[in-house]
């Protein structure tokens, strides 16, 4: 029996950058993905009535062109109520109980399925990509920050207040850097895209690396910068990259550990500008784990999508208006 198409339109909102795509339940993409910058106000606040008008030639071009169009999935860079749609508390956007979901669907009278990022892309990844067939994985993104989501028994894992997942707050010095959460010396600032611009400043200051004191032009070391110094093989690009890696590989061992994950796949922009990461990591966590089953079947995979939340956030219309009927606790 043949099925009918059906459509939905997934917005990804990150910190700097919107995406859009059309989407099948299959998970496959319409078209291009379109991408339009985050409009901030002068307080450095993002603008929710200017982002529905820049998204607007989008969404009305998609419903032009593709019917039934079911739904909007949106995926959001922060604490999301997914009942109401309520960007709950937005950091990168310096958003505190923004209702985006109930003025997107007012907008463009289509059923609108809001969530965070992080679990939008677990659920991506558990539908259409890499993780297809796991029970138990986690999500884990290193980018501008550093974190992800767990999928444990079949199911997201929402944990108590809806707050699981963040474990790139776990502490790792408790006298270390300030944090973006109000705490200090998390994992995230020692991993994130951040830290590793910061040591490749402390090594140019100290004189440590030529190769990146030049790559940089005189200006700050940018993440890219050591990350390009790191493929060049520079001592101290390598160095710090190894201890990220280290570090990461402690972070996630303990999830491991604690909840006997099968596998973990790694996103996010610093992955994907150095997949070679992946593999240090991969090396160093098998020395952290406890069990001998854990270190032979533990899997780190790269994420299947360039934009996994931006798939997710499709997926999530489907899985939550009914059209893929698998029970995963979205
Ligand atoms: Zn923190």
């Amino acid at each position: 029996m043949a099925h009918e198409t059906v459509y939905c339109i997934g917005i990804d909102i990150g910190g700097t950058k919107i995406s859009l795509g059309v989407f099948d339940s299959n998970g496959l993409l319409y078209g291009q993905i379109q991408n339009v910058p985050v409009p901030f106000d002068e307080k450095k606040v993002a603008d929710p009535n200017r982002m529905i008008n820049l998204i607007t030639p989008f969404i009305e071009d998609a419903q032009n062109h593709y019917s039934p169009l079911i739904g909007i999935g949106l995926s959001i860079c922060g604490n999301v109520d997914k009942h109401t749609g309520e960007a709950v508390l937005t950091p990168n956007l310096h958003w505190r109980n923004v209702p985006f979901g109930a003025m997107v669907q007012r907008a463009f009278h289509l059923p609108v399925f809001a969530g965070t990022d992080v679990r939008a892309a677990t659920l991506a990844e558990r539908l259409w990509g890499v993780a297809r067939n796991a029970r138990f994985f986690a999500w884990c993104t290193v980018g501008t920050g550093y974190g992800g989501y767990l999928f444990l028994d079949g199911k997201l894992y929402d944990g108590y207040h809806g707050f699981a997942g963040p474990f790139g707050h776990i502490t790792w010095d408790e006298e270390g850097y300030p944090c973006g959460c109000g705490r200090r010396g998390c994992f995230e600032t020692f991993v994130a895209g951040p830290a590793i611009a910061r040591a490749g400043q402390a090594a140019v200051d100290a004189g440590h690396s030529p190769l990146m004191a030049s790559l940089s032009q005189g200006g700050r070391v940018t993440t890219q910068v050591v990350i390009q110094a790191y493929y060049q093989n520079d001592a101290a690009a390598v160095s710090i990259i190894e201890q990220v890696a280290r570090l990461i590989a402690i972070n996630l061992s303990g999830l491991v550990n604690a909840l006997d994950l099968e596998m973990i796949v790694l996103g996010g922009g610093v992955i994907q500008a150095c997949p070679k990461l992946l593999d240090r990591i991969d090396h160093h966590i098998r020395y952290h784990l406890m069990s001998d089953e854990a270190r032979r079947d533990l899997r780190l995979e790269q994420e299947t999508f360039v934009n996994s939340a931006l798939y997710g956030a499709a997926a999530d219309v489907f899985v939550r208006s009914g059209v893929i009927h698998e029970a995963l606790g979205a």
